[in-house]
């Protein structure tokens, strides 16, 4: 975000907050606690731990790109007004930065709960037009450490750590949906490892973005894919068709993946072309409308990707 777009923001902030007084009725909703997220892991981990003391605030629209959202006025006086901003952190991130900058607030990063993973240009993965215009300084790290279950784990342990040092009354409530949702976790890692175990393959393609680093990692399984997670280009360069296939065609591969929102287009020409079967896998790094309506989980969705990995790796 431009600097000066920020700072009229800032000053819309100000004025609102003066507006208003800064001390807004409660309203029906009286959960003791309001956290705002940025992206579905995030609010779905808040409300799995927090459940109904707290009122949680998703910012990134259902179905929108989170790669290049911006917030609203109206987004920046939620974050001032709750009592824990629980962000993703990292480079898609630049905006959260910029505003703590000027407005620090009581914060939790996904990225800095776990190991962070340098982001990998992997051999016959299609080159980035760099459009940030900027020389990018000191390592990149991929921010979508949520795809692996035990990251999960990690993250809500330091969520809920944080929740009961901000409401200290509420602590027996979030350390039991913590254990409760640790085992939900365990249970799902488990089954990722046993698919792994019983697969005949250890490859798998992603005919499509890529930002399952973390996954792949926490269960030993190789890759080749199509595009760097947070790529903004997703049309099939003759040449990245051509060396997927050539991995589908040598690894005997029944199906490549493509990702939540794509195009396909990869995952269509690469099936075309080899026979195999193109499968979703989803990242949860978003979700639709309808999806956050009927109140989807993380742990539903990756559990659909417990039986698309089962059906790849053959
Ligand atoms: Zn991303």
């Amino acid at each position: 975000m431009k600097k000066s777009m920020m700072a009229f923001l800032l000053l819309c902030l100000a004025l609102s907050l003066a507006a208003c007084g800064g001390n807004e009725p409660a309203g029906e909703n009286s959960a003791p606690v309001s956290i705002v997220t940025t992206v579905f892991p995030a609010y779905d981990f808040a409300r799995q731990i927090a459940g109904e003391r707290a009122e949680v605030t998703l910012l990134v629209p259902p179905g929108a790109e989170s790669h290049s959202f911006e917030p609203t006025a109206r987004d920046m006086i939620r974050v001032q007004e709750c009592t824990l901003f629980f962000c993703n952190g990292g480079e898609s991130e630049a905006w959260v930065e910029d505003l703590l900058a000027q407005q620090p607030v009581e914060t939790l990063r996904m990225l800095d709960c776990v190991e962070a993973l340098e982001e990998e240009e992997k051999e016959g993965m299609q080159e980035l037009h760099e459009e940030h215009g900027e020389e990018e300084e000191g390592p990149e790290y991929d921010e979508h450490v949520w795809t692996s279950p035990v990251n999960a784990q990690r993250i809500c342990e330091a969520l809920c750590d944080r929740l009961c040092a901000l409401d200290p009354e509420g602590e027996s409530l979030y350390r039991a949906n913590l254990e409760r949702y640790r085992e939900d976790l365990q249970l799902l890692d488990a089954a990722f490892r046993k698919t792994v175990d019983e697969g005949a393959h250890r490859t798998v393609v992603f005919a499509d973005r890529f930002p399952v680093r973390y996954f792949v990692e926490e269960y030993g399984l190789e890759y080749f894919a199509a595009f760097p997670g947070c790529a903004d280009d997703t049309e099939p360069a003759a040449r990245t068709v051509a060396f997927l296939i050539d991995r589908v065609r040598q690894e005997k591969l029944p199906a490549v993946f493509y990702i939540e929102f794509s195009n396909e287009k990869m995952a269509d020409v690469v099936c075309e072309d080899t026979g195999c079967r193109k499968l979703l896998f989803h990242s949860c790094h978003n979700v639709s409308a309808a999806d956050l309506e009927n109140g989807v989980t993380y742990l539903q969705l990756m559990w659909g990707n417990v039986s698309a990995l089962k059906e790849a790796l053959g």
